[in-house]
């Protein structure tokens, strides 16, 4: 194992390292400067009215009509992921020009820091010779792109591991954007029948890469996992307290509007309520991600077998917010139900039904907010280097604004968390052994999740 003082040294190397480096990767729109994140528009905004008949939306009139009102999480899912009209599927929805933008794309120093995380990890695990980096919902491959030019930069201590990338994406559109971001576009996609991956590619440091539709398909072996929202697109259920017990919302056509859908509670109680509702249950509106469930459980179990570890950052809860579930289209908050197929479906994700679902396999830490896990990865320090290094009052500007935008309580500071899980060993051998069954001396050995020394 390597300990917790060489690895601070080799972290606080890198922060510096990149004094050689481009600068600036993009600008961010001025545009964009105040419509920002999913999640950071004012929840009071008005959605917009009008009934837009899209083709999804004739698509669910017509399996409602057929099979009666669909669940929330069968809405999620068809509006989302169908593979004809999803909204994932067919356009590049991140960025000024789409619905919303997200920390990798407004400031490169975030995706440098993960990068830090994910190499301070796989040395405080014993510098595995294979390193598998596997990331849930690439987007447009940005924040991979960031991580693997740390890693570049950190070639000699990579010298005899065998990196390799695998991304898990189901949209063909953003597939096709991510290996023209990470390969230049030089991809193979006629792939043999029963091959576990749909597309591969080699980065342009020559680091292989593959694209599956499902984790399943990624071979199993020490990983180190991540997801930027990614979570918050699963789909979710809806429940509602009433005086006759909880009862399931659904989604049906309203009789009085042509062509427009609205909320219903199913007229009895169906065998989610009884599977998803907690008997100790306070609140009188609950959410729950059952795919998130399932998710987090293959990835504690790989984790435990194999190694690794996973770093989850998405906006979320711990278990006490209700009615999350929002859309998002040019930057504003829309209405759900109107334009399906048109506009991004988002719930908060909600971290202590993600603890509970490990059920122990592996240790968690956190959530912590975005603020505090990027001070403590260093971003100061990393902002410094970088505006040493310029005098380009433009891209300082761009440097201060982006640091802003990603550390503002206001803004994504507060709303965005990081979240992880580690193998237990991983803290048996570490620099706390005498300290095990103390959960902040744990997260005090890991990266992000207790402030480093940086000397
Ligand atoms: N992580 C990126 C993109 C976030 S948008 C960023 O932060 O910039 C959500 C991403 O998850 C998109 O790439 C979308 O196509 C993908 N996605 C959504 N649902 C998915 C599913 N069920 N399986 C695999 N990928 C999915």
């Amino acid at each position: 194992m390597t300990s917790l003082s060489a690895r601070r040294h080799v972290l606080a190397a890198v922060l510096g390292v990149y004094k050689q480096q481009r600068l600036l990767r993009r600008h961010v729109s001025p545009a964009l400067q105040s419509t920002w994140g999913r999640r950071c528009v004012a929840s009071g905004s008005k959605a917009e009215d009008g009934t837009e008949v899209t083709p999804m939306l004739k698509h669910l009139i017509f399996k409602i009509k057929s099979t009666g009102p669909i669940t929330v999480a069968e809405y999620m899912r068809e509006v989302l992921t169908n593979p004809g009209k999803g909204y994932y599927m067919h356009h590049d929805m991140l960025g000024e020009r789409g619905d919303f933008v997200t920390s990798p794309e407004i400031s490169q120093i975030f995706g440098e820091l993960v990068g830090i995380w994910y190499v301070s990890e796989w040395m405080a695990t014993g510098k595995p010779k294979t390193l598998q980096l596997v990331e849930l919902g690439p987007g447009r491959g940005t924040l991979t792109e960031d991580i693997l030019r740390v890693f570049n930069q950190l070639g000699s201590l990579f010298n005899k591991c065998d990196i390799s990338i695998h991304l898990v994406e189901v949209s063909p559109k953003l597939s096709e954007i991510q290996a023209l971001t990470l390969t230049g576009g030089k991809t193979l996609s006629e792939i043999d029948v029963g091959s576990p991956f749909y597309m591969k590619g080699i980065s342009k440091a020559g680091i292989p890469i593959f694209w599956y539709r499902q984790l399943q398909d990624v071979p199993q072996g020490a990983s180190f996992y991540l997801a930027h929202e990614f979570f918050d697109a699963l789909p979710i259920h809806k429940f509602q307290r009433t005086e006759h017990g909880w009862r399931e919302v659904l989604i049906d056509i309203d009789p009085n509007v042509p062509n427009q859908l609205r909320f219903v509670l199913a007229p009895s109680a169906t065998p989610a309520t009884a599977y998803f509702i907690q008997g100790k249950e306070t609140r009188d509106h609950v959410e729950v991600c059952p795919d998130a469930g399932v998710l987090i459980q293959r990835l504690a179990c790989r984790i435990q077998e194999d190694g690794g570890a996973a770093l989850i950052a998405d906006y979320g809860h711990n278990g006490n917010k209700s009615d999350t579930f929002r859309s998002f289209r040019s930057h504003k908050l829309h209405d759900v139900l109107i334009a399906p197929g048109t506009a991004d479906l988002t719930a908060d994700v909600d971290f202590s039904y993600l603890r509970t679902m490990t059920q122990g396999r592996v240790a968690t830490l956190g959530p912590i907010k975005q603020q505090e896990f990027l001070k403590n990865m260093g971003i100061d320090v990393r902002l410094q280097v970088l505006l040493q290094n310029s005098s380009d009052t433009a891209m300082r500007k761009h440097l201060l604004q982006g640091y802003d935008m990603l550390m503002n309580p206001k803004k994504m500071g507060d709303r965005f968390n990081f979240f992880a899980l580690l193998p237990h060993q991983r803290f048996t051998h570490s620099d706390q052994k005498e300290n095990l069954h103390h959960s902040k001396s744990l997260s005090a050995a890991v990266a992000g999740f207790h402030e480093l020394v940086w000397k």
